[in-house]
């Protein structure tokens, strides 16, 4: 059993080590060798241990999910179901304390934290509401002969999830996958494996049966045997690109269906008629939040003509906000050095840094840089193009809605874009030439909210379809068609 974490404040506290499950059982690795430590970002240091499973532990988890899919695939949709409107109550009475475990291991602010958890419940919300969605289509096709497509698990499928999203991530995937009546193998980012121990702890407490769910703790070789795996007929990933691509090739190969969503650079483009208060609420939020570690986050504010008055007024919110109360740390020492080095080279190529976070600190030993905001970014500057996953934001200026659009268009990324501005007519020619799978007009972090399904384009997702939604569904599905006859007809067709 996984207790409850007990922290109520952002001091540091101790966890357990992170653990396999695996039919229903907690328990260690088979045979592993390694070990990392969890790091509470904030302090730096240690809250918990991972020990590192391999391809034994990949091998138990599918056999224990092989076993309890045949089971489970029988119950009624709407008996899983029932499982998940118990998991909702539950991490509604729970959110504070999986909040705070969230937060102290991932580092982002309670406040984030449980946004990140009320945007989870939002996708089992939809898991729920497949008991009315997945009901099959059935038409008489030719006289007395009907076809009917029922929704068939696959048996047992798999999860990869990064560690900028430890709780809902997993629920982008679980919902869809389990209603439908799969097993599922997941493998949470070993950066922050905690909150998925807690949640495989809920969600056997809500009644779902022993091998449905297995987690295997550990990093690229436990992937490698995911993707490999014979018996493992889908796979769902999320994290950075370079993994994606790679991932996505693996599991390919061998047959299995795979769903890769990759990184991002965002772009916000701005022009002058914007509502100003709004754009620069907006714009501070998107590219703050969370430290700058979504895959959402605003990367570059496109200025379209003169918009100072606005840059502004985003300077000024920027440079007011407190480290440590109104943005967290980043995710680790190596990360504050990449990010650095992008403020670094982007100064020395000539960029202005008219916000530097560079030498903010939080609590002693936390990983922090605090947002920065870098003007007159040009195209040859690695700010302009790469991810940076952290606080800050690259403006690059331009002189008409056109060079805008050729910018962003030049992006090989493709996961969101959004537009300021108080001109439908600018709103819809932006819309209609992005190259992003999710855009915003007037919104900075344009998630599409459930029923919509969440999916990038180009190089921020591999594979087709969204992983959220109904495509989620039809992921974790095959489609079955039935085509029956009772009686004889005097008519006959081709096939009747
Ligand atoms: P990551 O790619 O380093 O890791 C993701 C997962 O892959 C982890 O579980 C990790 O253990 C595993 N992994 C790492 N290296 C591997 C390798 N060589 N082979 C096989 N598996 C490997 O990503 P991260 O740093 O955990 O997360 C941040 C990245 O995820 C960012 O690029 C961010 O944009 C992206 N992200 C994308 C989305 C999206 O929906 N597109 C959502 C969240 C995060």
């Amino acid at each position: 059993m996984i207790p409850p974490f007990t922290a109520r404040n952002y001091e540091l506290t101790q966890f357990l080590n992170a653990r396999n499950y695996i039919a229903g059982e907690w328990c260690d690795p088979r045979t592993s060798k390694d070990s990392i430590q969890v790091i509470n970002k904030r302090h730096g240091k240690p809250m918990s241990k991972v020990l590192m499973s391999g391809k034994d532990d990949v091998d138990a988890a599918v056999a224990a999910g092989t076993a309890a899919a045949r089971e489970w695939s029988k119950w009624p949709i709407r008996d899983r179901a029932q499982v998940f409107y118990r998991l909702r109550a539950a991490l509604e009475k729970n959110l504070d304390e999986l909040a705070w475990l969230l937060s102290h291991e991932n580092g982002k602010l309670f406040a984030e934290a449980k946004a990140e958890i009320e945007k989870g419940i939002e996708c089992v919300e939809y898991g729920c509401s497949l008991t009315n969605l997945a009901a099959g289509e059935k038409l008489e096709v030719s006289r007395g002969v009907t076809c009917e497509q029922v929704y068939s698990p696959l048996g047992v499928v798999a999860g990869v999830v990064p560690f900028n999203f430890p709780n809902m991530v997993p629920l982008w995937m679980l919902p869809q996958a389990l209603v439908a009546g799969n097993a599922f193998v997941l493998k949470p980012s070993e950066q922050v494996p905690l909150s998925t121990m807690r949640l495989a702890q809920l969600l056997h407490e809500c009644g779902l049966p022993k091998g449905v769910l297995n987690i295997v703790q550990g990093g690229q070789p436990v992937v490698e045997a995911l993707c490999d795996h014979p018996q493992i007929k889908a796979l769902g990933f999320v994290g950075s690109t370079r993994v994606a691509r790679a991932v996505y090739g693996r599991a390919s190969a061998t047959g299995k269906r795979a769903l890769c969503l990759g990184g991002a650079k965002n772009h916000l483009i701005v022009v002058p008629d914007a509502d100003l208060e709004l754009t620069a609420d907006n714009i501070v939020a998107s590219f703050v939040g969370c430290a700058g570690q979504r895959c959402m986050a605003a990367s570059v504010l496109i200025a379209v003509g003169d918009c100072d008055a606005i840059i502004e007024a985003v300077r000024i919110r920027t440079a007011k906000l407190v480290i440590g109360t109104d943005v967290g740390p980043v995710t680790s020492k190596a990360s504050v050095q990449r990010i650095t080095k992008y403020i670094d080279t982007a100064q020395q190529m000539g960029a202005k840094v008219i916000v530097d976070g560079r030498q903010k600190q939080g609590d002693p030993g936390g990983f922090w840089v605090g947002p920065t905001i870098l003007d007159h970014v040009t195209p040859a500057m690695p700010a302009s193009c790469e991810e940076i996953f952290g606080p800050v934001l690259s403006i690059v200026r331009v002189a008409n809605l056109e060079g805008a659009i050729e910018f962003e268009n030049a992006n090989p990324y493709g996961n969101a874009a959004s537009i300021y501005t108080t001109s439908g007519d600018v709103a819809k020619r932006v819309m209609e030439s992005v190259e992003a799978g999710m855009c915003g007009i007037n919104v900075g972090v344009p998630v599409p909210r459930e029923p919509f399904g969440f999916g990038g384009w180009n190089d921020s997702a591999f594979g087709a379809g969204n992983m959220t939604g109904w495509d989620g569904f039809r992921f974790w599905t095959r489609q079955r068609k039935v085509t029956a006859k009772w009686a004889l007809q005097k008519d006959h067709t081709w096939m009747s």
